[in-house]
């Protein structure tokens, strides 16, 4: 099964769809990748979900990717005696760490790093902004606030200090359970919500130990800070706008998410546009022309892939969300300007031999307008140099390992396909010919070009280039 579009879908998986029926219907209407939320439901739950995706991957003979989302460092308020309250502007309200039930006066919030990085002046957003404290006086205990936005507050609400580098371990031990757990299932991607340094990645990186490739979600203005330097630690990168837009104004989103985005395809790291893409259609079949807008400007500068939350989790209209991601996406890509755009875009590779090649590999395809370019890849890395060239044609992976295979699923018009290792150059050619052509890329009498790295079965020696025709 070939899809017509080059930019990825991914769709969280949750309430909404966790019957096999649904997961299917998803995979079919466009989803390339399956999140994973570990901040919501069950071990139990994540693993009989990821039976099913495996299942369906079987059946549709196609490599899906499963992403596990960690929760990271998130913090709460504890709870009140009445399960909510109504702050009003201008009121004092305390923060401190008793266990006793909060009230309108005060509530725990059991988290000790955030008392002491607090300052006079310092802002604390809780329930994703709706709610707006300062702090006028603090210790290492508690903190005496004053209410500037006003609204009600419920048990165990988010709370935010935008601007301030919060001393915490990115992993918390629920994060820690989550992701051993998560390495039995066999997940291609884990991504590490709320990193605010590159040491936090590195961290992450080190437990994972190369089982999974590593995503850093962006959703802090310290990690925009730090940008490059996450970018170059990480294998993938998230613009968690829900979030992120609680830490920055909203107006300082969009050109954020611009900015994350060149620097990711500079660095041919995959990125995925995250969070409210078609908010409206958690309650209605279509989305708002602006929503569609949304998903369109996203694709247009060229993200791997953009991203379902609610909408496909537990929203009433779940597949008919991807469904819309799928067409919003191809008609994109069929506008001539999608193309001028991502020329326009493009940066010069970097001086290795898999960039030389797949700068080549694109130059070709352009000049004899092939309809397809294959990378025999071990890891992956020659197709991710390859798909950084944002090149017309699409990209066709042959690699031994599903993993690798699975991992793609995310990147920018790269088709996987799971085959055993080529033995010699011919061999490689006709594996590469008849994949291409049973896979719906080329027919016969069609040229198409192919990257390699010989000996076979070394990651990461990209030294081949080959152009060959199709046989009957
Ligand atoms: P979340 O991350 O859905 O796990 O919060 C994405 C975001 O914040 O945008
Ligand atoms: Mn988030």
């Amino acid at each position: 099964m070939r899809r017509h579009r080059k930019a990825k879908i991914v769709a969280t998986l949750g309430p909404a769809s966790s019957s096999r029926d649904t997961i299917l219907a998803l995979a079919r209407a466009g989803a390339d990748v399956f999140r994973l939320n570990f901040s919501h439901g069950t071990h139990e739950q994540h693993a009989e979900r990821m039976a099913v995706i495996r299942s369906v991957e079987a059946e549709l003979e196609r490599p899906i990717g499963v992403l596990l989302d960690l929760q990271g460092p998130k913090l709460r308020i504890a709870t009140f005696a009445s399960g909510s309250v109504h702050l009003v502007a201008g009121q004092a309200f305390r923060l401190d760490q008793s266990l006793e039930p909060g009230s309108a006066e005060r509530v725990g919030m059991p988290h000790p790093e955030i008392f002491a990085a607090l300052k006079p002046g310092s802002e604390l957003l809780l329930d994703d902004g709706r709610v707006k404290l300062e702090v006028v006086r603090c210790s290492p205990q508690d903190a005496e606030t004053v209410v500037r936005t006003a609204g009600d507050l419920s048990d165990r609400k988010g709370v935010n200090v935008p601007g301030v580098v919060l001393p915490l371990s990115p992993l918390t031990t629920k994060d820690r359970q989550d992701l051993a757990f998560g390495m039995t299932l066999g997940v291609d991607w884990v991504a590490l919500s709320f990193v605010q340094r590159p040491e936090d990645i590195v961290e992450l990186k080190t437990l994972v130990a190369g089982r999974a490739l590593v995503m850093a979600k962006l959703e802090k203005p310290a990690a925009i800070e730090r940008l490059e330097a996450i970018v170059d630690a990480a294998d993938g990168i998230m613009v968690a706008r829900g979030d992120l837009g609680v830490e920055m104004p909203p107006e300082l989103v969009p050109p954020t998410q611009r900015r994350i985005l060149r620097v990711c395809r500079a660095k041919g790291t995959p990125v995925i546009v995250a969070t409210q893409m078609l908010d409206s259609m958690v309650h209605a079949p279509v989305p708002t022309r602006a929503e569609a807008s949304d998903v369109a400007t996203a694709v247009y500068d060229g993200a791997d892939a953009v991203m379902l939350s609610a909408e496909s989790a537990s929203g009433e209209y779940p597949v008919e969300a991807v469904s819309m991601m799928d067409r919003i996406i191809a008609q994109v890509e069929r506008d001539p300007l999608h193309q001028a755009m991502l020329d326009a875009s493009h940066s010069d590779p970097r001086g290795t031999a898999p960039d030389a090649i797949g700068a080549a590999l694109r130059q070709i395809a352009h000049t004899l307008s092939l309809p397809v370019m294959v990378t025999y890849s071990t890891s992956g890395h020659t197709a991710l140099r390859v798909a950084r060239e944002r090149p017309e044609a699409p990209v066709l992976c042959v690699t031994p390992r599903a993993t690798t295979a699975r991992q793609l699923a995310l990147v920018w018009g790269v088709h996987a396909v799971v085959t055993k290792d080529a033995e010699s150059v011919d061999e490689m050619t006709e594996a590469a010919c008849r994949l291409a052509k049973s896979h719906g890329f080329a027919e016969p009498g069609q040229m198409l070009a192919i990257a390699a790295g010989l000996p076979f079965g070394t990651p990461g020696a990209t030294n081949l280039l080959r152009i060959a025709t199709v046989g009957e």
